[in-house]
């Protein structure tokens, strides 16, 4: 009942591509959606925007995935989008799926933050920060979606940024897992156990795609993180960030990997076959570290004197919303001596050939100081 790789292309949501999704974006997919499965607000932003949920399915098991909790963080919106599609197509495997569980989805939980590109809400508070106080109507509305759905597995669904690479090598983290903590002792119990396996699973279908690309996130407990609590209350949970392909800025391709990273959590849950993926499979999954720039300009010395010798520029961009698009606006770090970081592209000002492909970069005049 396996689809095949290439059949991604029949579920992918064109209406919606790039880094900025917003409510006005999806709100079209959203209203075809209603044909096909329940569409409703459950709850209000705190700039009054609607915060919609689909709900499908006719199962036991229940399943809730949420995204863009961080308003700039729309890759797993995306996916999500075309999971839906996916979900809606009645192949065989999408009907299996939804006759064997009940999934409810909310695409976008923070529309003031996806507005404005940012990763807080409009008060300025990060609601993956604020599941323990609640002090925004936000962090109410997952809450009481979890209260009166009582999911048995949660996906909580984050983009993380560039700079992370899969420990020990110089693969960027293009995916990363996490299954959270419930205590500061990072103890292991039946749950988390649970959320460990999934992440298995999703990562052996990934490996396939994108071998040694997944990384594993710190597990430190912070009962304030939406995973903590939910783990802390007896639902297993799965951070899943959603990070850079190479040249993907756009996050297209990363796109498609979490559908497929998505699908296969869908399917180990409702076949049951959980269990078949062992634990230490799990932290055989290495770690995020952040080794990498966006660009990185080795031997700075041969243009700007005051540089000493193996000195090198990282370069990181910054997101920024401009004219309803994203602009990538450069940064700079000086590393001194003795770096050891990557560059998802990299320029060697002591090669002529690549000093002067680096003279067309917008910003060379701002490094030359
Ligand atoms: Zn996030």
């Amino acid at each position: 009942m396996h689809i095949q790789r290439k059949e991604y292309t029949k579920f992918r949501e064109g209406s919606v591509q790039g880094r900025y999704v917003t409510l006005d974006h999806i709100l079209p997919f959203m209203n075809a959606m209603s044909i096909h499965f329940k569409v409703v607000q459950v709850g209000i932003s705190v700039q009054g925007l609607p915060i919609r949920s689909l709900t499908m399915g006719s199962g036991n098991l229940k399943i809730l995935m949420w995204s863009q909790m961080h308003g700039n963080e729309s890759t797993t919106t995306k996916a999500l989008l075309d999971l839906l599609n996916f979900l809606a197509s009645e192949t065989a495997l999408a009907k299996s799926i939804l006759k064997a569980c009940k999934l409810q989805v909310i695409p976008i939980l923070n529309p003031d933050g996806a507005r404005s590109y940012t990763r807080l809400n409009a008060n300025s508070i990060d609601l993956n920060r604020d599941a323990q106080l609640l002090t925004q109507p936000e962090s109410r509305v997952l809450n009481e979606v979890y209260r009166l759905f009582k999911p048995d597995f949660c996906f909580n669904l984050h983009d993380q940024r560039t700079i992370f690479n899969v420990a020990g090598t110089r693969e960027p983290a293009t995916v990363s897992f996490l299954a959270p903590a419930f205590d500061m002792a990072r103890s292991v119990s039946g749950n988390r156990i649970s959320s460990m396996r999934l992440i298995v699973a999703m990562n052996q279908a990934l490996q396939l795609m994108i071998p040694g690309q997944v990384g594993r996130y710190d597990d430190s407990f912070n009962a304030n993180c939406i995973g903590d609590t939910l783990q802390m209350i007896g639902i297993p949970t799965v951070l899943v960030e959603a990070g850079h392909f190479e040249g993907d800025y756009q996050r297209e391709q990363t796109r498609e990997l979490i559908f497929w990273a998505l699908l296969k959590g869908l399917e180990t849950l409702v076949h049951d076959d959980l269990a078949v993926f062992a634990v230490k499979d799990y932290y055989m999954i290495p770690e995020n570290e952040k080794l990498f720039f966006d660009i990185l300009i080795k031997n700075l010395h041969v243009i700007n004197p005051k540089h000493q010798n193996g000195t090198a520029l990282g370069v990181v961009f910054n997101e920024v919303l401009e004219q309803n698009a994203v602009q990538f606006i450069p940064t700079f770090e000086v590393l001194e001596k003795g770096w050891k970081n990557y560059g998802h592209r990299t320029y060697d000002c002591d090669d002529p050939e690549s000093l002067s492909a680096l003279k067309n970069e917008s910003f060379w005049s701002e490094i030359m100081n």
